[in-house]
């Protein structure tokens, strides 16, 4: 082949091998586009992963009629005049090669219009060449649709991970933005379904309960820290969150660093974070972390690598000084002022419960405490424990928790009335079942021994895409409890059976499913596989009201008998109250 200049198509080709990998770095692009042209809103649909279709839309300024096209040319950039400007740089753009690498291999559609002109441009390009433009009438801001990508580099196309790869590095990559600019709405729709979804309400927090969900996020803490060089006084902040010793992930990846609003990989910097935690970590476990840092933008050379991700500080020890300092003082400060990573459940006594009853009855409310079984169970109760009672001969699977107790009969559908050898027990049949399937369940879980039972049809179940999305992210969870629950559409869900532990006790499946939609939809709760239990017993008790047979009753007893923690239903409602045989003699004056 005789030597020939390249075509400038041909150009852009190779040169958007630098800038353009996978479908990830085009999102990065038009994202960071849209963010550089101010836009407080940013919607992105990627449809099999980003390779079939990409779709950035802004509320920005939008693009000028006599600039689109240079817009889509090489090294065009409104961003940067000189290569000093680098050094002032506050956009996230500069290089002006982004929209021409995306367009040389992809099929481009774009609509724009700029907020100070009448109308917009559509244009469509193909392998960078242009195929269409004409004026029209739009919304100010940007719609830039990328198809096929890499339909003209078949060797790019080979090199794409498996759609689902591509599929977690956006919406990482979205996360990301989101938590930079908490101040910008970011909506992510993967294959036509909503993925994620912030406010735009400026606080990194609600940003960080969407990533995180709520139970992780309760377990960081808020970082705040100014270094100022000695010198020359310049000064580097550090803002956002670090987790608590508790919390921690096998690898360094969820330490996330932003410099000046842009997200970095700086391997020096994240061991700044891991020595900031120096002992208190277990070894080969690594904090989680969102840090701010900012800086006077001369103090920091973004233009190290085309995308963008590394950059070199002028005064690098002052930066990690400033991380490493924040971080730990944000630690060590919860440390001391008992600021407990630990949100254990606190079991109340609900004392309406005890109204309706003779109230000056000096009622003796044992409730179980989580740590102690045995501590409240009458002392001849625990001498009953070691005799050998059938039961015993069957070993059951728990120890006794309440002594043996004799039935007498139910009060007003609602209480199981029963004697023990320490006196008289009134149960509450809806808390105490409460207790005994809220046990059964966990207890199934835990062993993976949870059985299902078939319903006689299947129920289906159809959700908003809010609620789709919440109960998806349930479905592992349920499974193992046995519900037998499966995605059937995009915001429908198929039931076929129940777990075979409530015993056909929830007559209308699809209550589960609301019930826990409502529970889920104000964010994680601390222990998202107590609180499916909770909910599932809670519907498949025994109602107040209900008659109970002979038999209803002694199973209930028997089992209640076997509770870990008898004293109280899961939401910490009283399941029995006792009154002793002293007070019995006391209330009728005996002694
Ligand atoms: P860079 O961002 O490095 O300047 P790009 O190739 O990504 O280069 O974009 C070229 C130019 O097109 C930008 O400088 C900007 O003026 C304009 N542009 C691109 N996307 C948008 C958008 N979403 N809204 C407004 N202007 C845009
Ligand atoms: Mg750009």
């Amino acid at each position: 082949m005789s030597i020939q200049r390249l075509s400038d198509i041909v150009i852009a080709q190779i040169a958007a091998g630098e800038v353009i990998e996978r479908p990830a770095s085009v999102v990065k692009e038009l994202v960071e586009n849209a963010l550089d042209a101010g836009a407080t809103s940013v919607q992105v649909e990627t449809v099999q992963g980003g390779r079939r279709r990409i779709r950035v839309s802004d509320n920005g300024s939008g693009i000028p009629n006599d600039q689109i096209e240079l817009a889509f040319a090489q090294h065009a950039t409104s961003k940067l005049r000189t290569a000093e400007d680098l050094q002032q740089l506050i956009t996230l753009g500069f290089r002006g090669e982004a929209l021409s690498s995306i367009v040389a291999v992809s099929r481009t559609h774009v609509m724009t219009r700029h907020r100070d002109e009448p109308t917009g441009t559509e244009m469509s390009l193909e392998g960078g060449a242009l195929i269409r433009q004409q004026p029209i009438g739009a919304p100010a801001g940007t719609i830039l649709s990328v198809e096929d990508l890499f339909f003209n580099t078949p060797a790019r196309l080979k090199f794409l991970k498996k759609e689902n790869t591509e599929k977690r590095y956006i919406s990482t990559l979205i996360t990301r933005f989101a938590m930079a600019y908490p101040g910008t709405q970011f909506v992510y729709m993967q294959d036509g379904r909503e993925a994620f979804r912030s406010t735009g309400n400026t606080q990194l927090a609600d940003v960080m309960v969407k990533v995180y969900g709520i139970k992780t996020f309760k377990q960081f803490v808020e970082v705040h820290g100014t270094e100022i060089h000695k010198d020359n006084q310049s000064e580097v902040q550090v803002s956002g969150y670090a987790s608590l010793p508790d919390l921690t992930r096998g690898d360094r990846t969820h330490i996330t660093l932003f410099v000046n609003g842009r997200w970095i990989q700086d391997s020096s910097l994240t061991y700044a974070v891991t020595q900031a935690y120096h002992t208190l970590l277990p070894p080969n476990r690594y904090p989680l972390s969102v840090l701010m840092i900012n800086l006077p933008t001369d103090h920091v050379d973004v233009n190290v690598h085309p995308t963008k991700a590394e950059v070199r500080f002028r005064y690098p020890e002052l930066i990690f000084t400033a991380v490493q300092r924040s971080v730990r003082n944000a630690i060590m400060a919860s440390h001391s002022s008992g600021e407990s990573p630990n949100f254990t459940r606190q079991v109340t006594p609900d004392a309406s419960r005890s109204e309706g009853w003779n109230s000056h009855i000096q009622l003796d409310l044992k409730l179980g405490s989580e740590e102690s079984n045995f501590s409240n169970v009458d002392s001849d109760a625990r001498l009953q424990e070691h005799a050998t009672t059938p039961e015993d001969l069957n070993r059951p699977r728990h120890p006794r928790t309440l002594p043996p107790l004799r039935i007498i009969g139910q009060v007003g559908a609602m209480y199981v009335v029963a004697e023990g050898p320490a006196g008289m027990y009134l149960i509450d049949q809806n808390a105490a079942h409460q207790r005994i399937l809220y046990e059964t369940l966990l207890d199934n879980y835990a062993s993976g021994t949870a059985d299902t039972r078939r319903l006689q049809s299947d129920q289906t179940v159809t959700l908003s895409a809010r609620d789709s999305q919440i109960l998806e992210r349930l479905v592992t969870t349920l499974t193992k409890f046995g519900v037998d629950i499966e995605n059937f559409g995009p915001v429908t869900f198929r039931i076929r059976g129940l777990p075979a532990s409530i015993e056909n006790r929830i007559q209308e499946p699809a209550t589960i499913v609301h019930k826990l939609v409502a529970t889920f939809v104000n964010g994680d709760p601390d222990d998202e596989i107590a609180t499916v239990a909770q909910d599932i017993s809670n519907l498949a008790a025994y109602r107040t009201g209900q008659i109970l047979s002979e038999q209803q009753m002694q199973t209930l007893i028997r089992r209640l008998e076997r509770c870990e923690n008898p004293h109280s239903s899961p939401d910490g409602r009283a399941t029995l109250i006792h009154l002793s045989g002293d007070q019995l003699a006391r209330e009728f004056a005996r002694s």
